[in-house]
């Protein structure tokens, strides 16, 4: 289906694939075990663990919409971001960005401090810090772009070529953006990681993960440790995402045209201090994102004028906003990441990364623009009229 454009590949995922009854939608296989066809005769799949139908479709569904050619599915994304560390041996350096998932950032600690390789946080948005850290010669640069939850962003391509330069591996978590927004591979990268429980599977009901590679025999490699350590993903999980993979391309405009809309309201509300999303001209990132990313994203930050007060008001008089973690789903989500995601740091650590009380991170869902907006209105003005 190389030939055919990224929604129509979404879309058309493992559809008329199965040729038994000729199902148009692939069946699920929930069978732990395959029968072998006789002494020493393997058919495609014997194991669960090790290989399933429906996981396979999955698998070479995210696979092609990254243009890559390996897609292994895992049952989270800390599952898929654990499976790329199997490829580092003690001794080995990862350069991770300071700011990167915080599920992410503590495994990459805790592995270092047992020596299972070495790690390096660094800001990569400052380009003396990147080239000190590439001139150790790392085995990875790991990549997270967009950041959460401030949406700094970094040059995919440029960091690439830097690290090829010492031949590094670059891994990019793309899952703020999923493949409808940006591809990775396209630019340099080896390898994409995503929490599929996001905007892949969009629906917020599947905790699951991917890692697709570029190159077919590192695929394979990662296939074999994802088998080896038990990180591949269930056939339930896998179904379920393969049906929200399909509205992939829809969902993503839908929540583009949301989000640009509330954003636009929020320039004009006084209560709104500095509004962190690429799309700004004055964000940091703007250029960067303009060129490497389709569109802008519909996951954005700000910062209210609010006591703490002000900020319990706002919450409790949203109602289309769940206060919820997690992100890129049908429903929007509003959440303060001082006190929920970013909860682990210390006031010290998020005050360096940005990150203050003030702080209100939006993952803007699919309903109806014009509710969304009244629903901010009505929490700015009870919030304005306590002040
Ligand atoms: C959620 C998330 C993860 C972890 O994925 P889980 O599915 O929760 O295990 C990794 N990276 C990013 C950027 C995420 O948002």
């Amino acid at each position: 289906m190389a030939q055919y454009k990224q929604a129509t590949q979404a879309v058309r995922s493992g559809i008329e694939s199965d040729t038994q009854h000729g199902s148009v939608v692939p069946p699920i296989y929930l069978s732990t075990n395959y029968t072998f066809e006789g002494y020493d005769k393997i058919r495609g799949f014997d194991y669960s663990r090790s290989g399933n139908p429906t996981r396979a479709i999955l698998g070479d569904a995210i696979a092609k919409l990254e243009n890559g050619s390996t897609g292994v599915i895992t049952c989270s994304g800390m599952a898929a971001v654990n499976l790329v560390t199997a490829l580092l041996c003690p001794g080995d350096l990862l350069i991770a960005p300071h700011d990167c998932y915080g599920g992410s950032y503590r495994l990459f600690d805790c592995c270092a401090k047992k020596n299972a390789f070495d790690v390096s946080f660094i800001d990569q948005g400052d380009d003396a810090q990147l080239a000190a850290a590439i001139a150790k010669k790392p085995k990875i640069v790991w990549l997270e772009t967009p950041s959460n939850p401030l949406l700094r962003v970094v040059d995919i391509a440029k960091i690439c070529q830097q690290a090829k330069a010492v031949g590094a591996l670059v891994v990019v978590d793309n899952t703020f953006l999923s493949p409808a927004l940006q591809q990775p591979l396209e630019l340099g990268a080896d390898i994409v990681v995503h929490s599929t429980t996001k905007y892949i599977n969009g629906h917020s009901d599947v905790v699951a993960g991917a890692v697709v590679t570029k190159d077919e025999t590192l695929g394979q490699d990662l296939a074999w440790w994802a088998n080896c350590l038990g990180l591949t993903g269930s056939a339930f999980d896998s179904y379920m995402t393969l049906r929200g993979i399909r509205t992939l391309g829809a969902r993503i405009r839908n929540h583009q045209e949301n989000a640009n809309a509330i954003i636009a309201f929020l320039q004009t509300q006084p209560l709104v201090k500095t509004i962190y999303h690429p799309s700004l001209p004055d964000h940091p990132g703007h250029e960067i994102a303009k060129r490497q990313q389709k569109d802008f994203g519909s996951m954005f930050s700000f910062d209210l004028d609010a006591d703490e007060h002000g900020l319990q008001v706002f919450f409790e008089n949203l109602q289309l906003f769940s206060l919820a973690e997690s992100l890129g789903g049908v429903e929007s989500l509003v959440a303060h990441p001082a006190t929920m995601t970013h909860r682990a740091m210390s006031d010290e650590a998020q005050a360096e990364a940005g990150i203050f009380s003030t702080l209100i991170r939006l993952s803007v869902g699919l309903e109806d623009a014009d509710d969304l907006i009244a629903d901010l209105d009505h929490a700015f003005k009870a919030v304005a009229q306590e002040k």
